[in-house]
């Protein structure tokens, strides 16, 4: 038997109704925001995320999904959504349609990783970019919505982490004060680590390696020698925060997995998740959209990851649909079943949830009611000769075993006013 490939899971039947649940109620949430959809593809050119993610970051240098296809060119599967988003942003000018551009995608994404509880190789993720405008008050917002996912969905104990990793006028020097520092402990870095210390020191922060994370411990942070303006950004990004009552905690440790950030750069962690405790991260990453070829664009997002929110999250309500399945009596009603499930189905409001199945091909109406059960029916509309003969149907509530013949004109407006407890 063929198998799905290795964390690449399957999200089947049984668990959807949760999946539905999560995603149309985030989709509620960014539409109060004032977030629209945005929907890119799935497949961009490799250099779009070598360009913006980084070369020197374990995504792009790892992780990544990478082939050449039928003409040759070099494309990857996105293995995060920023990217493309920004790439869309410039290529269709959404920044003439406005100052700030607020937009949200969903979708899954692509990283080879080893797969464990709460990482696969193909996952969900839900983010948000917010492009236009460079004050701390977007940061807020952003992290405002990040925050109030976790509130909404009772995250098991959510922590909101904060940094600043600087931009490029204090940057530069600390990564010259970080390598220095990293010299001196080359022999306890990685093979990665030790190249890093010239291509990207920044990046051994993110290392999983644990010598590697000692040494790192007593390094100079990027948060102890910002700039004025990005010490000032972030102390009005935290006056917001506490005005909009939002808990956090100063993490100076966190520097994100993809080289875009400037200043902002944050984490929602959660319990129920083991090891993987991160349910969604973002920042600001001022200088991207122009790194993309396109106008100088501060902006700032996050990302969420689905499969997380779901394991973290203590309160999912699973909205089933309601089932009601047609039974002919004699295999003659087969059709006629068919037909008047139809009828139910062209009458009954398209907005509310309920499902219509004719059982055909049922052997006897003892092996009808078993599988109305294993489909949870809440209903059993009965169709026999009698039935038939005066244009009516028995509907039968599988709760309360009760039963009753109604008109099939009627049977709609009654259906519905017993669903509704009328
Ligand atoms: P981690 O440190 O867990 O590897 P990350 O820094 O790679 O996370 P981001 O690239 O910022 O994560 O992605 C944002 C969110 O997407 C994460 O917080 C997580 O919830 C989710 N995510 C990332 N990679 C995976 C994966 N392989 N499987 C499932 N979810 C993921
Ligand atoms: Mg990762």
């Amino acid at each position: 038997m063929i198998q799905s490939l290795k964390g690449m899971p399957d999200i089947l039947p049984k668990d959807i109704h949760r999946w539905h649940e999560v995603e149309s109620t985030l989709k509620n949430l960014f539409t109060l925001y004032s977030y629209e959809e945005i929907r890119t593809p799935l497949l961009e050119s490799t250099d779009l995320f070598s360009r913006s993610v980084g070369t020197g970051t374990d995504i792009v240098e790892k992780e990544m999904y990478t082939f050449v296809d039928r003409n040759g060119d070099s494309i990857s599967l996105r293995p995060e959504g920023t990217a493309s988003v920004v790439r869309a942003y410039n290529q269709h000018h959404l920044g003439h349609s406005a100052s700030l551009v607020r937009l949200y995608y969903m979708g899954p994404m692509f990283r080879h990783e080893r797969p464990q509880k709460g990482r696969y190789r193909q996952f969900f993720q839900v983010g948000i970019e917010a492009l236009g405008k460079s004050n701390s008050e977007v940061d807020a917002e952003v992290i405002n919505i990040l925050y109030d996912i976790g509130l909404h969905f009772k995250l098991e104990s959510p922590i909101l982490q904060i940094n600043s990793v600087g931009d490029y006028v204090c940057r530069t020097p600390y990564q010259n004060l970080l390598s220095q520092f990293l010299v001196t402990h080359q022999e306890a870095l990685c093979e990665t680590c030790q190249k890093r210390i010239t291509t990207n020191p920044m990046r051994v922060f993110d290392c999983k390696n644990s010598t590697c994370q000692e040494v790192i411990l007593a390094a100079p942070l990027i948060f102890d020698h910002l700039c004025k303006d990005c010490l000032s950004h972030f102390e009005i990004l935290t006056k917001q925060l506490d005005l909009l009552k939002i808990p956090y905690v100063l993490n100076k440790q966190i520097v994100r997995g993809l080289d875009y950030y400037t200043r902002t750069a944050f984490e929602m962690t959660a319990g129920g998740l083991g090891s993987q405790n991160a349910v969604g991260a973002g920042g600001r990453y001022d200088l991207l959209v122009e790194q993309c070829g396109g106008e100088p664009t501060p902006a700032v997002g996050f990302a969420l990851g689905m499969e997380r929110l779901l394991l973290s999250a203590t309160n999912i309500s699973d909205h089933k649909p309601i089932q009601i399945c047609i039974l002919p009596l004699q295999g003659e009603y087969e059709s006629k079943a068919s037909l008047l499930a139809q009828k139910l189905r062209s009458e009954l409001p398209k907005d509310r949830q309920i499902s219509i199945a004719s059982l055909v091909g049922t052997k006897s109406i003892k092996a009808g009611m078993r599988q109305a059960n294993k489909m949870s029916a809440r209903y059993v509309i009965l169709l026999g000769e009698n039935e038939v003969k005066n244009k009516s149907a028995t509907l039968k509530n599988m709760t309360t075993h009760g039963q009753q013949e109604i008109e099939q004109t009627k049977l709609v407006s009654f259906i519905l006013g017993e669903i509704d407890g009328k």
